[in-house]
C-alpha cells in the first residue's frame, strides 16, 4: 500500500483519533495511549507501543502512520535560534523557528504554505500564497523540529507561537485541531498561556475560535489609524479597526488574559509621537499589552527599520499612558529567521498577488 493512502495520525486531535478507533472496533481510549506514544514519547514506529497488542500494532502498521515534514536544511544562528526549512509531502517547503531563552524555548510555526494577505512589510508576501496545511502538517513541525532538540540535548519546547507563515485565522479547522493538541494533556500539555495565535485581524475567525479554543491572542496592528493600516494590512479595509478590536475585547473578555499588540516599527511609517499617543488611545479600553517590533529587512523592501531612540521614545509615551510595552528582541536575523523574514519555498498557486495589484488599480478594493 502506498504511503498516500496510509492515514496520518498527526492529522487527528484527541477526539478525532477516539472516533478513528471507535469506527474500526477499537476502545476510544487507545486513543490516549497513542497520543502519548506519538506526541510525548516522539515514537512513530508502532513496534515500540509495548501497550498495544500485537494485533493492533500490525493493524496501525497497515493502516496507518505518523508522517511529519522532513527537515532539508536546518540554520542555527550566532544567539542559539534555530531555523528549519521543512518539506511537505508534495513537495512545498515551510518554515519554523525555534527561540531559546534561558527560561524556556519558544518555536515559531506555520499555518499555511505562503499567505494571502499581503501585507506590504512582509516578506512572507512577497512570494503569494499555495494552500493551507493540514492538522499533521502544523503540528508536525513541533513534533519534528521537538525530535531534533532532543537529538541534540537541546531545550525543549514550552511555548509555541503561530507567527511563522500564514493567516491562521484563514485555516481555521486545521489550526484549532493542531492547538488542541498543543494543550491535550495526552499530547503536548501546554497551558494557554503557551499556545499563542498571532492574526492580522480576521473578525468572523476571531469570533468563532472564542467559541472553541482559549489559546493566547496576538493581533497584528501596526497601526492606530484605517487610513495607514490599509496600506500596510489590506485586510483592514474589510475588517476595520474597531472592528477587529471589538472581536479581540470579546476574546479576552472571558477569562483570556490580555491580548498582545504586535507593532512593527516602520522608519518615518507609523513611528511618530502622535501614533504613538493615538495607540494609547485606542488601546484604553482592551486588556493589552504592546510588543514593539523592530522591521526586520528583505530584498527589495521599500521599509526601514526604526532607530532605537526612536522606538524608545515611543514606547516611553505608551509606557506613561499606562500600557504594558516590550520591545522584541530581534532574534535570528543573521539566518534570516526573524519576524516577517519566512518565506520558504513554493509555487503560488493563486496568483493573488498580483489579482490583488489588478483589483487596487481598478479601484474596486
Ligand atoms: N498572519 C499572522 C501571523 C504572522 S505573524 C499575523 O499577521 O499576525 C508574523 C508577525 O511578524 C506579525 O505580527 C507580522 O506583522 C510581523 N512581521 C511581518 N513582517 C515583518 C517584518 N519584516 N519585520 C518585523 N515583523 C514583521
Amino acid at each position: 500500500m502506498g504511503t498516500e493512502e496510509k492515514v496520518n495520525l498527526l492529522d487527528f486531535d484527541q477526539a478525532a483519533l477516539a472516533a478513528w478507533f471507535e469506527a474500526r472496533g477499537e476502545k476510544p481510549f487507545r486513543a490516549r495511549q497513542l497520543l502519548k506514544w506519538i506526541h510525548q514519547r516522539g515514537v512513530d514506529d508502532f513496534e515500540a507501543m509495548t501497550d498495544l497488542s500485537k494485533a493492533l500494532r500490525e493493524r496501525l502498521r497497515a493502516d496507518a502512520e505518523v508522517r511529519a515534514p522532513l527537515p532539508v536544511t536546518d540554520q542555527k544562528s550566532q544567539d542559539g535560534s534555530r531555523k528549519w526549512l521543512f518539506e511537505l509531502a508534495d513537495g512545498n517547503r515551510i518554515e519554523s523557528v525555534y527561540i531559546p531563552e534561558p527560561d524556556r524555548a519558544t518555536l515559531c510555526i506555520s499555518s499555511q504554505v505562503g499567505c494571502s494577505l499581503n501585507c506590504s512589510f512582509c516578506s512572507t508576501a512577497t512570494r503569494g500564497f499555495n494552500r493551507n496545511l493540514s492538522t499533521g502538517e502544523i503540528i508536525g513541525q513541533l513534533w519534528m523540529a521537538s525530535r531534533l532538540l532532543r537529538e541534540d540535548g537541546s531545550l525543549a519546547v514550552s511555548n509555541v507561537v503561530l507567527m511563522g507563515m500564514g493567516e491562521p485565522l484563514l485555516n481555521f479547522d486545521s489550526v484549532v485541531a493542531a492547538t488542541a493538541l498543543m494543550q491535550d494533556d495526552f499530547a503536548w500539555a501546554l497551558s494557554k498561556r503557551r499556545v499563542t495565535l498571532s492574526t492580522a485581524g480576521v473578525v468572523p475567525g476571531l469570533e468563532r475560535l472564542a467559541e472553541v479554543s482559549d489559546v493566547s491572542l496576538a493581533l497584528s496592528l501596526h497601526a492606530p489609524d484605517d487610513e495607514l493600516r490599509n496600506e500596510l494590512v489590506p485586510l483592514n479595509r474589510k475588517y476595520p479597526i474597531q472592528q477587529v478590536l471589538h472581536a479581540c475585547r470579546q476574546y479576552v473578555g472571558e477569562g483570556r488574559r490580555r491580548v498582545t499588540i504586535e507593532y512593527v516599527m516602520l522608519a518615518g511609517v507609523n513611528d511618530s509621537d502622535a501614533r504613538a499617543r493615538a495607540l494609547a488611545k485606542l488601546l484604553r479600553d482592551v486588556p493589552s499589552k504592546v510588543n514593539l517590533i523592530p522591521f526586520n529587512p528583505f530584498p527589495k523592501t521599500r521599509y526601514r527599520r526604526s532607530s532605537a531612540q526612536r522606538i524608545d521614545a515611543f514606547r516611553d509615551i505608551l509606557h506613561r499612558a499606562g500600557i504594558v510595552t516590550i520591545t522584541r528582541r530581534t532574534r535570528g536575523d543573521d539566518i534570516d529567521a526573524a519576524c516577517g523574514q519566512l518565506a520558504g519555498d513554493f509555487m503560488d498557486r493563486t496568483r493573488r498577488r498580483e489579482r490583488f495589484e489588478l483589483t487596487v488599480s481598478a479601484g474596486t478594493v
